[in-house]
């Protein structure tokens, strides 16, 4: 199942996955789903089986560029396509539950290059740097399950949930004039 195309409606933010540069952040979009692709995909239990892991809905990772971790299966073709190096495998800087990461602070200095170097298949691509994607969608279309969206539309879902979107400046344009 891929990423609900309307996640930012159906969906709530869950947490707030910081940068430690202390500008940047993502939200995190739950309830997560216990139906999608990582649930049946015999690698990933596999790897949660030998950490002693529990399997839990995760949700997504990020709104512009909104990383579905319910679907993702940790192939990371998103990881070697993107030409900004906006996702990292979040356990290669934090090797914790992933369900942490949705209020974490990350550094931003996991791999961000090769697909293969995952931690193992409990992995996941983080939008770490969400805000320098150049939107050319790349990522999505190589995403075996179809877990990402991009969409800079989406940009006023991100600033609701933050608190500083602005409804005329969305509008690109002057407040209509006065009819009377
Ligand atoms: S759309 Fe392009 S720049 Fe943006 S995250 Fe995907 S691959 Fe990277």
């Amino acid at each position: 199942m891929p990423i609900d195309q309307d996640f930012p409606k159906n969906q709530k933010v869950i947490g707030k996955h910081k940068h430690a540069d202390g500008e940047h952040f993502h939200f995190v979009w739950g309830p997560g789903r216990s139906d999608a692709e990582s649930a049946t995909k015999t690698e990933v239990q596999e790897a949660y089986k030998s950490r002693g892991e529990e399997y839990v809905p995760l949700g997504v990772h990020g709104t512009m560029v909104a990383v579905d971790w319910d679907s993702c299966y940790a192939d990371g073709a998103c990881i070697e396509a993107c030409p900004v190096q906006v996702f990292q495998w979040y356990r290669t800087e934090q090797d914790v539950p992933a369900i942490e990461m949705a209020n974490a602070a990350s550094q931003g200095t996991g791999e961000n290059s090769m697909k293969d170097l995952r931690k193992d298949y409990t992995d996941k691509s983080d939008p770490i740097r969400e805000h320098d994607c150049i939107w050319c969608m790349a990522c999505v279309s190589v995403c075996p399950p179809q877990a990402i969206k991009v969409d800079q539309a989406n940009l006023e879902y991100h600033e609701k949930a933050d608190g500083t979107f602005n409804e005329e400046l969305s509008k690109g344009s002057a407040p209509p004039p006065h009819s009377h």
